[in-house]
């Protein structure tokens, strides 16, 4: 019975509040060639492209602008594939996991993986 009983108060609820641990570690940043993701004119000035709207801001800040949070730019038209981009310097950036894998790329990969019909 005593056993029971210490078995009972070892089975400790998990927080739902850990699934946003702010220790979790970032994704990592690699540059992306802006000409790579989204049409635009490269020009003298650099690569003029039509806005992209963000649709939200990202915890990872901008390695070139300290503080300054990255915007997730999702594919939509001119855009060719979802990144994370600088609202500061305009540099654009993937997002990938430890494990090396794009972060982004979540809705190519359900559209690779749709069942055969
Ligand atoms: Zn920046």
């Amino acid at each position: 019975m005593i056993a029971a009983e210490n078995l009972k108060s070892e089975a400790r609820f998990t927080p739902l509040a850990e699934r946003r641990n702010p220790s979790a570690p970032l994704f990592t940043l690699i540059e992306l060639d802006p000409r790579d993701i989204i049409d635009g004119l490269l020009l003298d000035q650099g690569y003029a492209t039509e806005d992209a709207l963000p649709v939200g801001k990202m915890r990872e800040t901008c390695p070139y602008c300290a503080g300054t949070p990255l915007q997730l730019v999702l594919k939509f038209r001119h855009v060719k594939r979802s990144h994370v981009f600088c609202s500061k310097c305009t540099r654009c950036f993937d997002a990938l996991y430890p494990d090396g894998t794009s972060a982004l790329m979540v809705n190519s990969v359900s559209t690779a993986t749709a069942p055969p019909h």
